[in-house]
């Protein structure tokens, strides 16, 4: 069978600090990604940077955010995936009944890939992200003068497992999970993150999803939104 092979280049196309149009500089990953669908597709995440040298970004490497929730350092599987298997896994479900829900979607992961997942997820969901928010927000007004996030959320039955990130770098600085009948939790959540005034840019879904509607509503400013390409 032919690979399918999907480059993805940065959302942004000009600097978001001086303005200059980003030039492509390397190719940070390209990796064979299992989908939840049981497809796979090699995903090349393209690096650019800003060629101005006076400018504070000529540093950073811009990449795709959705290529980065794609090719999450380690992994070789979607964000759906993983987000399964940290649910079932806080279910309680075994890895083998795992590994048999996701071979049902012709999705082939061993036991072992099952574990490593779910432990490092597990981490995930009990980092300290309030702190996190702290040293990368600081992280972010010391050198770009400016935050810009992403917020993915991926819904899987009743719950929604939220994950948020860096856009400069991609660093996860919270991972979460909320029930959908929990509506005040998710808000207060999402306040936590976007309440803060030096906030230029939010990478998330596409505008049509009801998330969409949700978070915009705690936003209730000005912002830039980008949505993340439909895969
Ligand atoms: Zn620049």
């Amino acid at each position: 069978m032919k690979e399918i092979v999907r480059p993805y280049k940065p959302e942004i196309s000009v600097c978001p600090i001086c303005g200059s149009r980003l030039v492509y500089r390397y190719t940070v990953s390209n990796k064979v990604i299992q989908f939840s669908n049981g497809k796979k597709a090699r995903i090349k995440n393209l690096g650019y940077s800003c060629p101005n040298q006076d400018c504070q970004a000529s540093d950073n490497i811009f990449t795709s955010q959705t290529a980065s929730k794609f090719c999450i350092k380690g992994y070789t599987y979607s964000a759906k995936i993983i987000a399964y298997i940290t649910i079932l896994k806080m279910q309680g479900e075994s890895r083998e009944k795992i590994c048999a829900k996701l071979s049902l979607n012709g999705v082939d992961i061993s036991d072992r890939n099952v574990d490593k997942i779910a432990e490092r997820e597990m981490k995930n969901l009990n980092m300290d992200y309030k702190k996190n928010i702290q040293v990368e927000y600081g992280a972010m007004m010391s050198h770009f003068g400016q935050i810009r996030i992403s917020i993915d959320s991926i819904g899987i039955d009743n719950l929604r497992v939220i994950s948020v990130r860096n856009s400069f770098n991609n660093v996860q600085i919270g991972l979460h999970i909320c029930p959908n009948d929990k509506m005040d939790e998710l808000k207060s959540l999402l306040h936590e993150y976007v309440d803060n005034p030096n906030i230029k840019c939010i990478t998330t879904v596409r505008k049509i999803t009801d998330f969409f509607k949700i978070l915009e509503s705690c936003v209730n400013r000005e912002m830039e939104y980008i949505s993340f390409i439909k895969y």
